[in-house]
């Protein structure tokens, strides 16, 4: 499949005097109709790297390096006006909570119709139709569209987000964390009917989120970030048969698998580093279980089996093949 979105080495620092370095040189790449999802614990730099992707990152946040090709887009150089041309109608985004995404004196038809109206010169007849249409493709019925923010539920909330997010049949839906704010009935109904259009219209999903439950089931490649790096990259079912990296395999014992008998939830000791300043060497040594003398130094990414990513010393060829030791 062809490649939609092409991150390349991005850096993102929040601070000037003591700068914080979010996200690390992170690469990624998602195909057309592909479901991606980055996962890791909270601070980890995957907010960041969406919304340094989507061009909404805001001061003190800054791109500082790296590329972001979209569609034949350089995002990163685009101007603000540049970027209202396509954000919504090639691209759009569905933050973590609609509460602060919506604007509470519109209602929604409202806010669709001015959403629409941005990018196109259409009748108030048109308009309404394409609004009830979108309302009635996320399961909400457009009685609604005189409907204020705070009169909906939080379900239907995020619901209301995705469909502004779908008005324009995007290649690209960019979400952070869309459901943490559900319950566990809402959120699987939201994910299958996201799912299902994604299917349908065939874009592309970029998903953030700290629950490894709902990508298991939903993405079709998974990006596990710690500490503002990528640490491992490979097909879902490949992380989750054999996860490669120790942070991976932590994380995965931290959640009960879904489909699999009931684990305890384990949790990793210990908490990441703080990025003003991050330790030489591995990020993860302080709370890896399998730390080395080497890891003192900045392990290199390695391709293993079908992970395209791992970044730990654990995997440098010659630790799978051992050299002799020379006889004196
Ligand atoms: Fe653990 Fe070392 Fe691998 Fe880091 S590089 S994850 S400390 S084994
Ligand atoms: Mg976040």
């Amino acid at each position: 499949r062809q490649v939609l979105l092409d991150v390349e080495d991005l850096v993102v620092e929040y601070g000037v005097d003591e700068p914080v370095r979010a996200v690390d040189h992170v690469s990624l790449r998602v195909r057309r109709g592909e479901f991606v999802g980055i996962v890791g614990e909270s601070g980890c730099g995957k907010s960041t790297l969406l919304y340094a992707i989507a061009r909404l990152l805001s001061p003190p946040a800054r791109i500082v390096s790296g590329t972001v090709d979209f569609n034949g887009h350089h995002m990163v150089e685009l101007t603000e006006d540049e970027l209202r041309h396509i954000r919504w109608r090639d691209y759009s985004v569905v933050m973590q909570s609609a509460m602060n995404a919506l604007n509470p004196v519109l209602s929604i038809g409202a806010q669709l119709r001015d959403a629409i109206a941005a990018h196109e010169k259409v009748s108030a007849a048109t308009m309404r139709t394409r609004a009830e249409e979108v309302l009635r493709l996320v399961g909400i019925d457009p009685i609604h569209l005189s409907s204020y923010p705070h009169q909906l539920s939080g379900g239907m909330r995020q619901r209301a987000m995705i469909a502004m997010a779908l008005v324009f049949r995007p290649d690209l839906v960019i979400m952070d964390e869309p459901t943490s704010a559900l319950d566990v009935v809402a959120q699987r109904s939201l994910m299958r009917r996201v799912k299902q259009l994604q299917e349908e219209f065939g874009f592309a999903v970029l998903f953030v989120t700290h629950d490894m439950s709902l990508v298991s089931h939903y993405s079709d490649r998974l990006a596990i970030m710690y500490a503002g790096q990528l640490v491992e990259l490979g097909p879902t079912s490949e992380v989750f048969a054999q996860a490669r990296h120790p942070y991976s395999v932590g994380l995965l014992q931290a959640f009960p698998s879904l489909r699999g008998p009931r684990r305890e939830l384990t949790g990793i000791p210990g908490s990441p580093p703080d990025l003003r300043h991050p330790p030489a060497g591995c990020r993860f040594q302080a709370r890896c279980p399998q730390v080395m003398d080497v890891c003192r130094q900045e392990p290199a990414t390695y391709q293993v089996g079908r992970a395209e990513l791992v970044r730990c010393h654990l995997y440098a060829p010659s630790r799978r093949t051992p050299e002799p030791v020379e006889p004196r």
